[in-house]
């Protein structure tokens, strides 16, 4: 019997296989790891490309990760993704950023290259084709109102609304000076003119209700980049009275699939979506890089939908 999760000890005397014989060689590393739905979905789109491997959950401790990481060309794996509490530190450990990774600081996924690691980063790529899918809209048509914008999720959606150049972008942390230090780095995407009125098109702004109130009017898609929701007993990340009806309302947050954001909005009467569609398409992009080949996407979503939430 396969253990639920691999751990360091586990990749220092490597003879892992499933029993099925099918090798592991990509796999998740975070600390915790037993709730990600990574390997359901990535296992459901190898079975479905014929590509005999298997991808495993590793628990990996902060200070196991270098280590971990170093093993892996050896091993003979092809990539890893990287989640809570990894995405940073992961960055400084491999031998080459791409450079949208770069500019984020942060990665979640790694392709092994010969003994090279090259990090990248699909979550903010995979945020905005998630956006298109929910809601039928580019990123570069929205304003958009960031909450959350000194985390790492926050801070790659920041920079793929730079990459696209959205109408207009507003940062919103609960550490305030993190946001205003990503609106500094993001300063010279958002030079142009090219929303009409009296809002500035990047702003970072201090997290309470007059000052969101002042940005709903010129708001159209409202984005929870932060750890609220996740727990039950989370405060609310906004009321529904702060939010109106034409705003589309994107939560990070998949479990519980119906956050107390997303409820919010639906009592406004605005769109909502929570964040499946951006753990579908981050790992459909990991896949594509990992196999230089289109990722079988209906195979993935239908594994994510079956996962019990
Ligand atoms: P992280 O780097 O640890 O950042 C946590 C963020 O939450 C920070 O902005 C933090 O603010 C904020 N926060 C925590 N407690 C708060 C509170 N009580 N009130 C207000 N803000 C609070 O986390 P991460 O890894 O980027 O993850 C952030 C979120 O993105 C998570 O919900 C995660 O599930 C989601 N995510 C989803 C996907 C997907 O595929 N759907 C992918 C990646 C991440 P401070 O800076 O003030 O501490």
């Amino acid at each position: 019997m396969e253990p639920s999760s691999y751990t360091l000890e586990d990749l220092r005397n490597w003879r892992t296989r499933t029993n099925d014989g099918r090798p592991v060689r990509l796999g998740i590393f975070g600390d915790p790891v037993e709730h990600s739905f990574s390997p359901q979905m990535q296992n459901a789109a190898l079975e479905a490309c014929e590509l005999d491997m298997q991808y495993g959950r590793f628990h990996i401790k902060a200070d196991e990760l270098a280590e971990a990481l170093r093993l892996l060309p050896a091993l003979d794996f092809i990539g890893i993704n990287l989640t809570l509490p990894h995405k940073v530190n992961a960055a400084a450990f491999v031998d080459e950023l791409d450079p949208f990774a770069r500019s984020v600081g942060a990665i979640n996924a790694v392709r092994i290259d010969g003994d090279k690691l090259i990090g990248f980063n699909t979550d903010g790529p995979g945020f905005a084709r998630a956006i298109r899918q929910e809601f039928s809209v580019d990123l570069r048509d929205l304003r958009v109102l960031l909450l959350g914008a000194g985390s790492g999720a926050g801070r790659s959606i920041a920079h793929q609304c730079a990459a696209e150049n959205c109408e207009r972008l507003v940062l919103v942390n609960r550490t305030a000076a993190k946001a205003e230090q990503l609106a500094a780095e993001l300063k010279d995407s958002f030079a142009d003119t090219r929303v009409a009125g009296p809002v500035a098109r990047l702003q970072a702004i201090p997290w309470n209700d007059h000052a969101l109130r002042q940005q709903i009017a010129n708001t159209d898609l409202v984005v929870n980049a932060t750890t609220l929701g996740m727990k039950r007993s989370d405060p609310p990340v906004l009321t529904a009275t702060l939010l109106e009806p034409h705003l589309m309302v994107y939560d990070t947050v998949y479990t519980p699939p119906r956050t107390s954001l997303l409820a919010a909005a639906t009592e406004a009467g605005a769109l909502g979506a929570n964040g499946l569609s951006m753990l579908l398409h981050q790992g459909a992009l990991a896949f594509e890089r990992w196999f230089d080949r289109d990722a079988p996407l209906d195979v993935m979503r239908a594994a994510l939908t079956a996962s019990p939430i």
